[in-house]
Formats: structure tokens, C-alpha cells, sequence
């Protein structure tokens, strides 16, 4: 079994515009933080995208990007952005390239908050069957202290800041948050930004859930919201859009194929994403997303059977 640093090499490490499973990465990319606002910044570069809050005595972290480059994001926090430790950091859900400053600021006393399901997924072994790989559960003090179930708003510093839970999509503890002052969306993993995304079945992601939920965050802020997204390049509304329009035509044409029978090899060979393909399968190939997407419907309706088909 190949080690925690090839897996995350291989299949997580994907560069800014690429997507979490299908790019290889050969080399440690520089991570390059962006200020959207005086009190907002988003670090890019390694993992899932990095969303920084500045208040005048500690800093917030929205996802923690990869544990294996968690010194390199600290460091380009402190020095590209600001120099006051962090207090608390947000999981947007438990996915191991999003989490990976969890344990180093858990155990420097930031609070880290996260959905209950997150919670529950970072304290077990998981085994990703999309990837074929079981995740060890993170340290105690990587943990999130405290959980929620819904939606809510904090107030940290001066920012408010409001997020938002959706129906199982990515995994089934997604969550977003909304930063109204500079108009920020950042989506977590609900949004691969020009790329089709990874859905992890295994803990309760699947493709009708990744449509609706971009249904939901185009309701979110206006025209104009900024959006930071788990993966990819800073996006607007209507690449929230284009994302949202591909996985609703995917999903209805795969609940034909469900309908009649077909399996996820059948739907491979059928190619229903070729007119998609130019847009989406920049650094994703498209026979594993449908392969991993049809999958986790099937999975979604019959997880017995799908289990057996495997
Ligand atoms: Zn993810």
C-alpha cells in the first residue's frame, strides 16, 4: 500500500484549477495567498483552497489545506498575510486536504468548528472506496470542538460571517460560508471551479446532492459575490452556474441509465458527458468522474446492491 505522502501526491495534491482526485502533482507548489478585503484572504496553491479572517488579535482558518504542506500554508499566513496566531479554524468538511492544519492549531488551543458529520468521519477510520484508500482519524487535538447540525451565523473580530448546511452532496457534512461585508462566498468542496468534481459516496456524497447544493449557493449573496471554491480558481456566479447546469444534466441523464438498468461500466462507455468534456475535464478525467458520480447514485438508492456489483 503505498504510503500517506504518495496517496496525497497522487491523488489529492492538485494544483490551483485542477481537481482533488485526478491530477498528479510532481512537485510542492508555492502557496500564494490573495487579500479579497481588508479582513479576508485566501491562501491557493496546495490542497483545497485556504480562506484566512483577520481580526486586530488572532486570525481564523477556513479549511486547513494538507497536513503534509500545513507548515508551508502557516508560514505563507504569517508572512504574505498577517502575523497573529490563529484562534479558530472552520472545516468545511472532513476531507484530508482540507483539514490538514487541524491538529498543529487543535493543539495550540484554536477552537475548530465543524458540521457533527465532519466531526464523526475525522474521529473514525474511513475507507474512501472511490480511491480504494482508508484514512486514519486525526489526533484528539485535531478535532473539532464544537459541532453544528444547521446553518448559523459567528462574528469573529469584526467580521460577520454567516454558513449554511446543505442535504449529503460532497460528503454529508458539507458546509459553506458567507462573509457579506466584502461578499465572499467560500464553498468548500461543493464547487470545483472548471473541473468536474470528486463525490465521495463512501460517506454520503452523491451527484444529486452536489446539483441541489449549487442551487442553493446561487441564492446565496448576488451577481456580484466573490467565490472561493474547495478547488480551482477564484469563480464568480456564473461559474457557479456552468457547474450547477453540468451536474443537473448528468444527474437526469444518469437516472435514465439507473432506470434501465445500466451499470457504472455501461454508463463509462456510453460517454454522457461528451458535450461537457471541452469545459470539465481540465485535469479530471471524465470516465472516472462518471464512473465514481453514477456510482455514488446507484449508491444513494441501492447500497447493497452496489456494494455487490464491485
Ligand atoms: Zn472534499
Amino acid at each position: 500500500m503505498p504510503n500517506r505522502r504518495d496517496f496525497l501526491r497522487a491523488l489529492i495534491a492538485a494544483p490551483a484549477g485542477a481537481s482533488l482526485l485526478f491530477s498528479q502533482t510532481p512537485a510542492p507548489a508555492p502557496i500564494k495567498a490573495t487579500k479579497l478585503s481588508d479582513r479576508l484572504a485566501v491562501l491557493m496553491g496546495d490542497g483545497g483552497n485556504v480562506a484566512v479572517v483577520i481580526s486586530d488579535d488572532g486570525l481564523m482558518m477556513v479549511d486547513g489545506g494538507l497536513a503534509e504542506r500545513s507548515a508551508d500554508l502557516l508560514q505563507a499566513a504569517s508572512t504574505q498575510v498577517d502575523s497573529h496566531p490563529f484562534r479558530m479554524v472552520f472545516n468545511t468538511h472532513w476531507h484530508l486536504d482540507h483539514v490538514g492544519c487541524n491538529e498543529t492549531l487543535g493543539k495550540s488551543g484554536a477552537k475548530i468548528i465543524a458540521h457533527v458529520n465532519s466531526k464523526k468521519w475525522l474521529s473514525q477510520k474511513v475507507t474512501m472506496e472511490a480511491l480504494n484508500r482508508v484514512i486514519e482519524p486525526l489526533k484528539p487535538e485535531g478535532l473539532p470542538t464544537q459541532t453544528f447540525t444547521k446553518g448559523g451565523k459567528l462574528t469573529f473580530g469584526k467580521e460577520s460571517i454567516e454558513y449554511g448546511v446543505v442535504p449529503p452532496a460532497h460528503t454529508d457534512g458539507d458546509a459553506y460560508l458567507f462573509f457579506p461585508g466584502p461578499n465572499v462566498l467560500h464553498t468548500g468542496d461543493l464547487l470545483f471551479n472548471g473541473t468536474y468534481p470528486f463525490i465521495d459516496y463512501s460517506t454520503g456524497g452523491w451527484i444529486g446532492g452536489m446539483a441541489s447544493a449549487c442551487d442553493t449557493l446561487l441564492k446565496v449573496g448576488d451577481a456580484q459575490t466573490r467565490i472561493i471554491p474547495g478547488h480551482g480558481p477564484m469563480g464568480t456566479k456564473t461559474d457557479l452556474q456552468a457547474s450547477r447546469d453540468m451536474l443537473t444534466a448528468v444527474h437526469d441523464r444518469f437516472e435514465t441509465m439507473r432506470k434501465q438498468g445500466k451499470t457504472a461500466q455501461d454508463v463509462a462507455a456510453a460517454a454522457p458527458t461528451k458535450d461537457f468534456d471541452d469545459r470539465f475535464s481540465k485535469g479530471a478525467k471524465p470516465d472516472q468522474f462518471l464512473q465514481i458520480a453514477y456510482t455514488g447514485l446507484l449508491r444513494h438508492y441501492v447500497p447493497s446492491a452496489v456494494a455487490a456489483q464491485q
